[in-house]
C-alpha cells in the first residue's frame, strides 16, 4: 500500500508562536503563518486530483493513484480554531493527533473542541501522552504506558476507541510500532519520508514528509504530484539528519538552531523534520 502523508503542526498569525502547541524555538520551527498554510492548501489544491483521504480510506482506493493524506501533530488548540475552518472551506478531512496529557491547557484543544473535530469528520489520534523527547529510547514499559494512557483518555473523550496514532518528534522504532499496536493502535503515522506502507504487529505503519515553516507551498505541492525526486530529495534529507539525532540530542538541538540562524540569511533548507 502507498500514500503520500503530509506532516504539518500549528497554523498561528505572524509571531504569535506561543497561541498554539508547545513553546520554544524548537517547536515554533514547525509552525506555520496561517497567509503561508493558506498558500498550502491553495498549491495543494492545483496539484490534488483528488480530495485528501483519511487513512481507513485508503484499502477501498487503490485505483485512484497515489492518495495523499494530511496530518497535524501534537493537538494545538490551531487545529480547531484556524485548521478545520480552512479545510472546511475545501470540504477536505485531515487527521489530527493530540498529545493527551496537554488536553485542555493553555495552547491546547480542549476535550469540547477534540468531540468537535471528531464530528467534523475529521480522525482523531494519540501522539503520545506526554511527548517523550525520543521515544524510540523508552523502555517497553514507558511505550505501553505511553500509548495505552493516551489512546484511553482519547477514547474516553471520543467514546471510541482509537485506531490511529503518530510518533512524537519523528523517533520511530520497531519497539514503538509494536507497542502501538498491543494498545490497539492499528494505524501509526511515523516521520519517515516514504510512500510504502509496511506492517508491525498488525497494525500499518506509513511514512509522511514534514512540512514546516518556510518551506514554500510549491515544494508542497511537488511532494504529492507524480514525481518521485521531490520526495527522494526528502528522503536522501532525512536520512542525513537522523544520523545527527541518532548521535544525541543535544547536537541535534544545536544543529536545529544552526539551520534556524542561517534561515535568517537565505532560504530554508530544502526538508523539514518532525515534532
Ligand atoms: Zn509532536
Amino acid at each position: 500500500m502507498k500514500a503520500v502523508s503530509l506532516l504539518y503542526h500549528d497554523v498561528v498569525e505572524p509571531g504569535r508562536f506561543e497561541a498554539s502547541g508547545f513553546r520554544g524555538p524548537d517547536a515554533d520551527v514547525y509552525k506555520l503563518t496561517t497567509g503561508e498554510f493558506r498558500r498550502h492548501l491553495s498549491a495543494l489544491a492545483g496539484a490534488l486530483r483528488s480530495a485528501p483521504r483519511r487513512v481507513w480510506e485508503l484499502e477501498a482506493d487503490r485505483e485512484s493513484g497515489l492518495p495523499v493524506l494530511l496530518t497535524f501533530d501534537d493537538g494545538g488548540a490551531s487545529a480547531f480554531l484556524v485548521v478545520a475552518p480552512l479545510l472546511a472551506e475545501l470540504g477536505w478531512k485531515a487527521h489530527f493527533f493530540v498529545t493527551t496529557d496537554y488536553i485542555g491547557q493553555p495552547g491546547f484543544l480542549s476535550a469540547e473542541e477534540i468531540r468537535a473535530l471528531s464530528r467534523l469528520g475529521h480522525v482523531l489520534g494519540s501522539h503520545s501522552a506526554s511527548h517523550p523527547p525520543a521515544m524510540s529510547r523508552c523502555t517497553a514499559q514507558q511505550l505501553a504506558q505511553e500509548w495505552t494512557r493516551s489512546t484511553e483518555a482519547l477514547g474516553a473523550i471520543l467514546g471510541q476507541p482509537v485506531a490511529a496514532a503518530s510518533v512524537p518528534a519523528g523517533f520511530y522504532s520497531r519497539a514503538v510500532a509494536e507497542a502501538a499496536a498491543r494498545a490497539g493502535i492499528r494505524f501509526l503515522f511515523t516521520s519517515e519520508p516514504v510512500v510504502r506502507a509496511w506492517t508491525v504487529g498488525g497494525c500499518l505503519a506509513l511514512g509522511r514528509f514534514g512540512l514546516q515553516q518556510g518551506v514554500t507551498p510549491e515544494r508542497a505541492a511537488a511532494l504529492v504530484s507524480g514525481r518521485m525526486a521531490p520526495r527522494l530529495r526528502s528522503y536522501a534529507f532525512w536520512n542525513a539528519k537522523k544520523l545527527v539525532k541518532a548521535a544525541g540530542g543535544e547536537h541535534w538541538l544545536r544543529l536545529r538552531l544552526w539551520l534556524l540562524a542561517r534561515r535568517g540569511q537565505r532560504r530554508p533548507p530544502p526538508h523539514s523534520g518532525a515534532r
